[in-house]
């Protein structure tokens, strides 16, 4: 029998070492590896590039939360994903993607990708007419999804959008990050790829930058392994380790997220203050009940437009202590955002805009009670 997630998360990729018996398997902090006469290699590792023992411990963690064959690590989500675009696209391919997808997604897709000739489509993913529409452009090659999305945590229905996509020859390609594998196993419906940036939950504790690839695919990995390979932007010893560190409580961390962002919101629905609050754990939330299928929590991740506007919204990001004001989102600690110039800075003006009464929160792991009590002390009365 398959062992269970958080049993997976604890011992998956971290046999104990062997020589010493140390429980905890050493940073292999190498860039080469002595060989036993030229060619004799032992355990198959020959260069920090092409390998190393830390990145693999990560990759077969990861392949195994996911439910993939193989995983990849990277410097970042970023790069991860900039893997993934080459070894799949060629000049004159189409992507679709959702129309709130991550903004350095889109910069990625629309103006890196895009000078090599690589064109895509922005749709609402929650209008299926939609979708399959822009999926009939010749040329499609990928569908790319993000659920929950940022910073209004939309919800879309990740097993009704790879029948589309597959059905149109497209490559189903999901972003986990916000939900992680504790919450949502998109392989599990129908994805074919799952991108993350493991500087969010995964690594859990604000301390490293990466990013990763999962793959059920045989081929397709095989294709996405020479592109990290031979472009070479891969995730550090250091770096890999940090992130096995991290993950091994993800399945607590996780259920304690959802916990604190549930309470924050049901405390701030109907305050004089809140104009709405996005969060899909709400039944009033478009998106509840397809996140109560297709998720089994609603994570950590809220938002909410703030009833006096631009100024209210700046005020209070400006107000809270517990909660500090900093990008990036998916550690124990709390953080606040202000969308409109911070993370979404760079799509101000376009349809990816978001309104500049909305303050994001990514709730972490502390007392609730203080958290509340800090939201509340910094919201105007
Ligand atoms: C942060 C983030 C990324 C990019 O990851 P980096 O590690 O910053 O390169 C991609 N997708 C989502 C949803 C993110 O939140």
């Amino acid at each position: 029998m398959r062992q269970g997630f958080d049993t997976r998360a604890i011992h998956d990729g971290q046999e104990f070492d062997p020589t010493t018996g140390a429980i905890i398997p050493p940073i292999y902090q190498t860039s080469t590896f002595v060989q036993d006469g030229i060619g004799g290699l032992r355990g198959g590792y020959e260069y920090g590039r092409s390998g190393n023992p830390t990145r693999s411990s990560l990759e077969t963690l990861l392949a195994s939360l996911e439910g993939g064959r193989r995983a990849f690590s990277f410097s970042s989500g970023l790069a991860a994903e900039d893997a993934l675009l080459r070894a799949v696209l060629k000049p004159g391919d189409h992507v679709v993607l959702g129309n709130d997808v991550y903004g350095g997604t889109h910069r990625l897709i629309n103006r890196v990708h895009g000078a090599w000739g690589v064109r895509n489509t922005t749709v609402d993913l929650g209008d299926l007419n939609a979708v399959e529409g822009a999926l009939a452009t010749p040329g499609t090659r990928i569908l790319w999804i993000e659920t929950p999305s940022n910073p209004l945590m939309k919800i879309s229905d990740i097993a009704a959008l790879a029948d589309l996509g597959h059905a149109a020859g497209a490559l189903v390609v999901v972003d986990n990050t916000f939900a992680s594998p504790a919450l949502q196993q998109p392989l599990a419906l129908g994805a074919d790829v799952i991108v993350h940036s493991t500087t969010k939950y995964l690594g859990g504790h604000s301390d490293v930058i990466g990013g990763a690839l999962v793959i059920d695919d045989e081929e397709l990995a095989g294709n996405v392994g020479f592109i990290q390979f031979a472009a070479g932007a891969v995730s550090s010893p250091m770096d890999a380790w940090l992130t096995v560190r991290g993950i091994k409580t993800l399945g607590v961390r996780m259920a304690r997220h959802s916990e604190n962002a549930q309470a924050i919101a049901e405390a701030l629905v109907g305050h004089p203050a809140i104009e709405a609050v996005y969060y899909p754990g709400l039944p009033t939330h478009p998106g509840h009940e397809l996140a109560a299928r297709q998720m089994s929590g609603f994570g950590g991740m809220l938002s909410v437009a703030l009833a006096g506007g631009a100024p209210a919204a700046r005020r209070f990001a400006e107000s809270t202590t517990v909660f500090q004001l900093a990008e990036s989102l998916g550690g124990v600690e709390s953080l606040i955002g202000y969308p409109s110039e911070m993370t979404h800075a760079s799509v101000r003006g376009t349809e990816l805009e978001v309104s500049d009464n909305v303050i994001r929160l990514s709730v972490g792991i502390e007392d609730v009670a203080d958290l509340l009590a800090d939201i509340e002390g910094a919201l105007p009365r």
